[in-house]
């Protein structure tokens, strides 16, 4: 099974887009499973409009929580607490206990041992879901993390290692990862054990030092980079610099996607572009991309 997982360094330079062309070209040639790494912004699953088959939550780190039935109201907890997640009672009255709020609240349970009546509790919360769907092009693994939970790096792995798995199970020969922006954990975790990172890039003002972490990032790894250059006509004198500065580096330069309006449209009906119309500029691009990549050792 090979693994290819896209990446970019930054949001907005089309990675999703190309992550959902590329499942669609690829579907004719190979058994694909799917993986939306992106778990803080999910959004390929609104390229393939996928039937949900199965939920599962996603348990992310501790936090502290209050048995007002035990509690005395004495502060210490307030006083402890270095990330201001205690919430006293307020001088109107409008709140009567100690509270903990739970989107600052980092478990770290000093409040739980210097609490005098063992009122606090440390629970492991519900920080978001992870799914199972079946879209058109193969099962897809996808997730969604609550609004100010962490641990995002843990659930890219649970929703990358339930597709591993599927592949493995119906003997697949293609496993595409939609890679999460950035160069953090998150991405750490969908790129670890990928046999190929495609980076999706635009030839922005920030184009070579964006470039240059994502690459320092996946090399640092060990994982094969490949780059492709999106909307390449908006700037062609960056788009020059990018290509001179991936041969300098011995970096893959899988081609030029330019800039076309298809892409948007296809976007607004729930489409990957080239299903939506295979003859656009970026479409025929996108499939010399993936005539490329596939035809890579
Ligand atoms: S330390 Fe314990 S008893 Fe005191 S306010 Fe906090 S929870 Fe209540
Ligand atoms: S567990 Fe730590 S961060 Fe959370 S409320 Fe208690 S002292 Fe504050």
């Amino acid at each position: 099974m090979r693994q290819i997982v896209i990446l970019s360094g930054k949001g907005g330079t089309g990675k999703t887009s190309l992550a959902a062309a590329l499942a669609h070209l690829a579907f004719d040639e190979n058994e694909l499973v799917l993986a939306d790494a992106d778990v803080d912004a999910a959004n390929l699953e609104l390229l393939l409009k996928p039937e949900l088959e199965e939920e599962h939550s996603f348990e992310g780190g501790f936090k502290a929580e209050i048995d007002t039935d035990i509690c005395t109201g004495c502060g210490r907890c307030f006083d402890i607490c270095r990330y201001d997640a205690v919430i006293p009672p307020s001088s109107n009255r409008e709140i009567s206990e100690y509270r903990i709020d739970r989107i600052s609240c980092e478990g770290c349970n000093s409040c739980l041992y210097q609490c005098p009546v063992d009122a606090i509790n440390s629970l492991r919360a519900t920080a978001g879901k992870w799914f199972r769907s079946r879209s058109l092009y193969g099962p897809l693994f996808h997730a969604e993390m609550k609004a100010g939970e962490e641990n995002s790096g843990k659930l890219v792995t649970i929703v990358k290692n339930a597709a591993i798995e599927a592949c493995e199970k119906k003997g697949c020969t293609l496993l595409i990862i939609d890679g999460p922006p950035g160069i953090g954990c998150p991405v750490i975790a969908a790129s670890a054990g990928t046999d190929l990172a495609v980076i999706s890039t635009e030839p922005g003002v920030s184009a070579i030092h964006d470039l240059s972490r994502i690459l320092g990032t996946v090399k640092h790894f060990g994982i094969t980079p490949a780059v492709c250059i999106n909307r390449s006509d908006i700037n062609l004198a960056k788009t020059t610099e990018i290509e001179t500065f991936c041969r300098a580096e011995d970096i893959i330069l899988l081609g030029r996607i330019p800039y076309d309006d298809s892409v948007t449209i296809a976007m607004s009906k729930g489409m990957p572009v080239t299903a939506f119309d295979p003859e656009t500029p970026a479409s025929v691009s996108i499939r010399g991309i993936w005539g490329t990549l596939s035809a890579l050792p």
